[in-house]
This record gives C-alpha cells, sequence and structure tokens, in this order.
C-alpha cells in the first residue's frame, strides 16, 4: 500500500482537514498518477456535506484530476512514467454490459460503476478517495491524456463541467444553426457557453447574476437573460432548441420549458439535493418539448471532448487556490462566487 497525503471531510458540518489514505500497489493495468491540480465540483461539496446522502467519512472527494504518471503496471500500453494523465468521475463499471461496451460506462447496466471517491473499493474493501490529495492509482482505462497544448491547471475541470456539458451537446446534435441556452454560469455552465459556441450554436445564457455578463459574452454567449427579471421570459429572441440546466439549487422549470421551440429539450445536469416544483404537462405537450437528463461522459467520449478542447484551444477559467483554502472556497462556490471554477494546486499539500 502506498501511504497518501490528503484532504478529507469528517463530518456534514465540520470544515474538511488534512488526513491521511492508503493507495493500493499498481496491478498490471494500473497507472500511479502524481496529482498536481484538481478542480472543485459542486458535486464535491454536495456530498461532503451529506446534501444527497451520508457520505461515508473520513470522505475525500475530487474528480476532476491531472498530474504526472510516476509508475505504470506491467499490462499498461497508453502511459509511460513521465506522461501527463487525467482522471474524471469513474474509476472502475463492469466493463461487459451493453452500456459500458458502447463506451457509456457512466450508465453501466449492472450498476456497477465506481465513481472516484465515496464508492465502494473492491481492491481494498473500503471507499474510494478521490482528487484531494498527492497521488491516486487507477485502472488505464479510466485515465485520459491531456492534449499538449493545454494548460494543465485550467484543463482539470474539463474531466467533470467539460465532459459533463459535452456530452448532452452532442448527444443532442448541436451544430451551427442551433439554438441553445445554459442556465448558470459557474462550472459547469461557464463550459457549456464555450463548447456551444465552439461547435457554431447560436448561445442565449440564464443567469442569475447580471455581473457575469461581460465574461459571458466574452466566452461565447449571444444573448443575455437574468432570470431575477420577473418578466425575463418575455425577453428571448427566438425558441430555443437545447437547453442545459447546470443550477444546484431546486427551482422552476415550467419558465425555461416555454421557451423551448417545437420538438426542444429541457436537459437537466444540476443535481440540486431536493426536487425541483412540479412540470406543467402542457408546457410539454403544447409542443412536443421533451425534460431529460445527462451524466457526465464515458471514457471514450472524455477523450474526444479533451481533443476537441485541444483543436478549438478550450480551457476552464480558474482561480488557483491552495488546499488549506478548501472551506473558504466552498464557501464562496455556494454564494455563486467563482470565476468560474476553483483548482487546487496539489503542491500545497
Ligand atoms: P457551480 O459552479 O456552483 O454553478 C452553479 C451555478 O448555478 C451558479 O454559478 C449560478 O450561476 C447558478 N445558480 C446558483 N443559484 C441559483 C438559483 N437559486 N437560481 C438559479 N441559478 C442559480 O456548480 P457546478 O460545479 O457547475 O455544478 C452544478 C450542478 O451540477 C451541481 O448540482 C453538481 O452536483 C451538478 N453536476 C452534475 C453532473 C452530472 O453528471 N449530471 C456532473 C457534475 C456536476 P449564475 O450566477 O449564472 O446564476
Ligand atoms: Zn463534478
Ligand atoms: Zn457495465
Amino acid at each position: 500500500m502506498i501511504p497518501t497525503r490528503a484532504y478529507a471531510g469528517f463530518s456534514a458540518t465540520t470544515p474538511l482537514g488534512p488526513h491521511t489514505i492508503q493507495r493500493r500497489d499498481p496491478g498490471p493495468t494500473d497507472v500511479q498518477i502524481e496529482i498536481l491540480y484538481c478542480g472543485v465540483c459542486h458535486s464535491d461539496l454536495h456530498t461532503v456535506r451529506g446534501e444527497w446522502d451520508t457520505p461515508t467519512y473520513p470522505c475525500v472527494p475530487g474528480h476532476e484530476i491531472v498530474g504526472r504518471v510516476t509508475a505504470v503496471g506491467s499490462n499498461v500500453s497508453a502511459f509511460r512514467p513521465g506522461d501527463h494523465a487525467a482522471v474524471g468521475c469513474m474509476v472502475d463499471s463492469c466493463r461487459s454490459c451493453r452500456s459500458c461496451n458502447e463506451g457509456l460506462e457512466q450508465y453501466c447496466d449492472n450498476r456497477q460503476v465506481t465513481w472516484t471517491y465515496d464508492s465502494k473499493d473492491a481492491h481494498t474493501g473500503g471507499v474510494t478517495y478521490g482528487g484531494y490529495s498527492s497521488t491516486i492509482v487507477v485502472d488505464e482505462h479510466f485515465a485520459a491524456r491531456i492534449p499538449p497544448s493545454l494548460d494543465l491547471a485550467a484543463a482539470a475541470p474539463l474531466l467533470c463541467a467539460g465532459i459533463t456539458t459535452y456530452s448532452p451537446l452532442r448527444h443532442w446534435n448541436t451544430g451551427p444553426m442551433m439554438r441553445v441556452g445554459i442556465v448558470g454560469l459557474g462550472g459547469l455552465g461557464h463550459m457549456g457557453v464555450k463548447l456551444a459556441h465552439a461547435m457554431g450554436a447560436h448561445v442565449t445564457l440564464f443567469t442569475t447574476s447580471p455581473g457575469k455578463s461581460d465574461d459571458a459574452r466574452r466566452m461565447g454567449a449571444d444573448e443575455i437573460i437574468v432570470t431575477r427579471d420577473p418578466e425575463w421570459t418575455r425577453q428571448t429572441q427566438a425558441p430555443i432548441d437545447l437547453i442545459i440546466d447546470t443550477v444546484a439549487l431546486s427551482h422552476d422549470l415550467n419558465p425555461y420549458l416555454g421557451t423551448l421551440g417545437r420538438d426542444g429539450a429541457l436537459v437537466l445536469v444540476g443535481l440540486p439535493p431536493t426536487p425541483h416544483p412540479a412540470v406543467i404537462a402542457n408546457r410539454l405537450t403544447s409542443k412536443r418539448r421533451s425534460l431529460s437528463g445527462s451524466g457526465i461522459g464515458g471514457m471514450r467520449e472524455t477523450q474526444e471532448m479533451l481533443d476537441f478542447c485541444g483543436q478549438h484551444g478550450i480551457v476552464c477559467d480558474i482561480e488557483m487556490i491552495r488546499m488549506q483554502q478548501i472551506n473558504e472556497a466552498y464557501e464562496r462556490m455556494q454564494r455563486s462566487d467563482v470565476k468560474y471554477r476553483f483548482v487546487i494546486d496539489m503542491a500545497s499539500l
């Protein structure tokens, strides 16, 4: 076993603090990665504070991981020591069901996805620990390559925020002539705006923060609607084809459904701890609209997204923090005061 420095939550109400975990020795298909940077996702906060379910404490979050390979197992073919490698939200799945075979491991039909943290760990018998740590050991199938042209720290959040917005944009065939709406300009939302713009779509941002307008335009938003204005639904210029809702809190979906055109889709990616208010059926039936959801993306698509970002020079807008600033970062994330993703410099651990 490899003793590893980490930062953990010890209960739902106490601050995160230093902790030591054990990583497995790399097996034949494993890569061992020295973690250089880790992004801070709102899911980390939901999990550690027990907002979805009570996690197993101590809980080490972090699933936007980039680092340097320090050792590889005898059967590893895609990585060598010294390479950069990235790990996202999953570290294993059944790898034999239809979804896994189609490269959609996150939807594993046998419900055997091992999430990067707070999941049962078949190797240790305990739970998995995430990227708020100095080292991770992972099967090479669940490691991705960062295009060398991208800044490593700013690429880290692509591993969750990037793929979670890229996957539905692709699934719903985003391209020129499409009108895409993004709800919320946070970690996921700002990547949604950049990616939809790069795919050629007309992008409308729905935001509760009027102060984010200039940033949103720089990222590629064509139209910005501040939803604090009670009359905001009258402001949309034309029916929207696809809306990706990244909001981390329960809110009324009906006004967003109303801005969709015929056959439009509202896709939820935000995971609020409490349910959204009920949807009015007529908002769907009147224009054959659909309400859907999407979870991260498979490993094949994650690599495709990273390569797309490499080609288009897309990275996240980040604010670098030291590990010791994580509790303050959570408070700011709760207040929507992040521009637009915190990334932890793991050298500070
Ligand atoms: P984040 O950085 O905190 O961004 C959320 C954004 O939502 C905020 O920046 C804010 O944008 C907006 N918002 C906040 N309060 C709001 C309110 N009361 N009404 C309307 N909008 C509000 O969070 P994130 O890391 O992007 O994550 C967002 C959600 O996605 C979380 O629930 C997370 O767990 C979930 N998630 C899901 C997946 C998946 O696979 N489906 C993957 C990753 C994360 P404005 O200031 O622009 O309004
Ligand atoms: Zn995440
Ligand atoms: Zn499977």
